[in-house]
Parts: C-alpha cells; structure tokens; sequence
C-alpha cells in the first residue's frame, strides 16, 4: 500500500482549507440562524396585527349590532319622549368614552332644549340652547373643538377657568333636508376624537327617527285639524267627545260642551271681505286656544261654530267660563291688511254631562239648542240647555 507523504506547505494548505470550511459552516449557520429569528420576529408580528384586526372586526362587528338594535328600537318609538330615552341609553353604551346631550329643536324658532344626556360633561353645557349657538347647525356639518384653541367652542359650552383639556364634537341631526337638532358628545384630553364615525352613524339613525315622527304628527295633524285655524275638525269631535265622556262617566265627574257662534258673520264677511273674515276667525281661535285648560279640546265645527270639550268641568265653572269668553270676544283686536277689524260677538250654548244628556250626540244637540237659545234671546250672551226631565212611568 502506497502511503501518500504530502510536504509541509501542502500541510499548511490543507489545514487552511479545513479552517476557512469550518469557519464557512459556522458563518453559513449562523446566517440561517439569524434568518429563522428575523422569521419567528416576523411570524409574531404578524400573529399580532391579526390578533388586533380580529379585536378590531368584533368591535365593529359589536357596534354594528348595537347600531342595528339601536336603528330598530328607534323604529318602534311613537313618541318623541321615547326616542329621547331609547337614545340615551344606546348612545352612553355605543360611545363608551364621552359624555353627551341631546338637543332635539322643539319649536319652529330654532330653540333646542337638552333634557335627556349620559355621563359627565368636562364643561357645563346649557339646558336651553338655540340653533345659533351650534357651529354644527350653523354649518351643516360636524364640528370638532378643542379647549387649547379658544374660540373654537360652541356657544351652548360653558367652560370655567382652570378646566380639564376638553374636547368636543357637535354632529347636526339632519334628515331629508331639514335641521332637527344637534348631538353633543364631549370628552376629556388631546387627540383624535373617540369613535366618531360611529357617533356620526348613531346620529344619521337618530335624525331619521325625529325626521320621521314630524312626518307622521303632520300627517295625524292633517287627518285631524282644521286646516285655516289650526284647532282640532269635527272628525276630532267625533273621536274624543264619546272617549272623554266615558272617562268622566267612569270617574263620576261632569263634562260641559260648549258651542260658540260669531255673531252676523255674514254681514262682517260681506262687507270687510272674505280675507278679513278669515282673519278674524284665525284671531278667534287663538284666543279659544289661549283661554282653555290644556285638558279641554277646541274645534272648529265649520264655518264660524267652535266647540270646546271641558272634561270634569261642571255648569257653574262652566257658565263663568262662557262670560269670560264673551268678555274676550268683545276685547278681540284683530289688524288686517293695517286697518284694525270692527268688534265682533259671539254667542254661547252650554249642555252638561250628565245633566242635559248620556249620550254625545245627544248632548252636543241640547248645547245646539242652548246655542239658539242665546241667539233668539238678543246674541252676545251664553244660555244653558234645558235639564233632562226623566218621565216618571204611571204605576198601573
Ligand atoms: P248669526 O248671528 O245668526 O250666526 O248670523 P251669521 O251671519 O253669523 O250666520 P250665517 O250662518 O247667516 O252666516 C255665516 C257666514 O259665515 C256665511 C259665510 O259667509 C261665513 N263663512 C263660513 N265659512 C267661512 C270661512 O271659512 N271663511 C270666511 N271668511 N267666512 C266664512
Ligand atoms: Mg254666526
Ligand atoms: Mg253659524
């Protein structure tokens, strides 16, 4: 067997060689090594952001259920007083982080009031506000301010010396092109504001709501009141005259029915016009409006009649009442077209439930004959409808 002898250079060579391979092996090891941690780095990276984009996707997913609840409680409230409660308990849990306060608009005025709000405002915010007081409403869309930038607040904020940093968003409640009102949420600190888009969201559902209840009250309205004096139709007599009597009757408490006639209307009308008739009998209304309880009802039965429904009133309140009536029929100053409309009068017939009548029908006529009884006995007077005489039966 041939032993191979290599000479001391090629000892040194092979040793080198040897060497730069193991040192080859460790620099490509620890390459791999380092490439696999870059990896384990990368893979928990990632298994984060799908941890917080699942966190994210349930928390939308939980908002877009409470906004779905909240879009359909909203669909069964009939009232105004029931959207304002049904809000403000969804509202406090959909917006976790800020207090806030409803300010539905009530009147036709721009005048808001704040009577239902969640959580604690950082600054006092007014109970009565009006639609100039809120950036929002006046520039129709959502208002961002901030305590560190003065003048940035809405006027309904009130902020006292040395408060906490305050932030505020004011979103317009408006749907179908009409202003209802405004959200205000508040919340202490600095940056963005919290869950805005589901703020704006919740209030898109909330406008909707009040949008819709305006449209059915002015439908109702239009079944339901006379249409030149605004005071409720005889369909309206018809519904609540036999309502409001069995309501008494149940209570052993009277009824009076009123019914009132302006005195030689015709001749008012013929000679001042149609219009000036008109609004006289506008001025009227208003002051039969003016005048009764908020219990009472007032219609218009047609042409120049009214009626007034009194529940538990009885004929001697009733009968000063009347003489009232007269009194502010004779004092009515009505300007039309910038001449002031001749004194009118109007004359008065009371029936009392259950004096003159039982039955509705029945006791509107006997306030009908009451009515022509103060009519043939001069006008400008009231009378009472004759008592109910109950016919003995001859025993036999
Ligand atoms: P009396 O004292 O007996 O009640 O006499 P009167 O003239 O008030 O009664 P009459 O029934 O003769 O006339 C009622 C008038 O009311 C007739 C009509 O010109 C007027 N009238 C009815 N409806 C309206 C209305 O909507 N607008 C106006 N301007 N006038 C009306
Ligand atoms: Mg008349
Ligand atoms: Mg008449």
């Amino acid at each position: 067997m041939a032993l191979i002898v290599f000479d001391p250079a090629t000892h040194l060579m092979l040793a080198l060689l040897c060497i730069g391979l193991i040192a080859y092996l460790i620099w490509l090891f620890s390459k791999f090594s380092s490439a696999q941690r870059d990896h384990e780095k990368q893979m928990i990276t990632a298994k984060v952001q799908i941890e917080k984009l699942s966190e994210e996707r349930e928390a939308m997913a939980r908002e877009l259920s409470q906004l779905g609840r909240y879009g359909n409680l909203l669909h069964g409230c009939t009232d105004l007083a029931e959207i304002l409660q049904v809000s403000q308990q969804l509202l406090a849990q959909l917006l976790p982080g800020s207090a806030g306060t409803i300010y539905p608009l009530i009147d036709g005025e721009g005048l808001a009031e704040a009577t239902h709000l969640w959580g604690i405002h950082v600054g006092n915010t007014k109970m009565q506000a009006h639609h100039r007081d809120c950036w929002a409403l006046q520039r129709k869309r959502v208002h961002l301010s901030h305590s560190d930038a003065p003048g940035s607040a809405c006027a309904h904020i009130e902020l006292p010396e040395g408060l906490d940093v305050l932030s505020s968003a004011c979103i317009p409640l408006t749907a179908q092109g009409e202003s209802l009102g405004w959200l205000y949420l508040s919340t202490s600190g600095h940056g963005s504001f919290p869950k805005l888009s589901v703020a704006i969201a919740a209030a898109e559902q909330l406008a909707l709501a009040l949008a819709n209840l305006k449209l059915r009250q002015h439908l109702r309205d239009l079944s339901v009141r006379d249409p030149l004096t605004g005071l409720f139709n005889r369909r309206y007599l018809t519904e609540s005259l036999g309502r409001e009597m069995a309501r008494c009757r149940r209570r052993k408490l009277p009824l009076s029915v009123m019914v009132l006639d302006l005195d030689h209307f015709k001749i008012f009308n013929d000679t001042l016009g149609h219009q000036a008739g008109d609004s006289l009998l506008v001025a009227f209304s208003r002051m039969l409006q003016g005048s009764v309880r908020n219990e009472d009802i007032a219609c218009r039965l047609g042409g120049e009649e009214f009626i007034l429904i009194m529940p538990e009133m009885d004929q001697e309140i009733a009968t000063r009442r009347a003489t009232e009536l007269l009194e502010s029929t004779r004092k009515l100053e009505v300007m039309h077209e910038g001449q002031m409309l001749p004194q009118i009068t109007t004359s008065i017939g009371i029936a009392v439930f259950p004096d003159h009548s039982n039955e509705p029908d029945q006791l509107i006529g006997a306030s009908d004959s009451a009515l022509y009884q103060a009519k043939r006995t001069g006008r400008d007077r009231y009378a009472v409808a004759e008592r109910l005489v109950v016919e003995k039966v001859p025993a036999v």
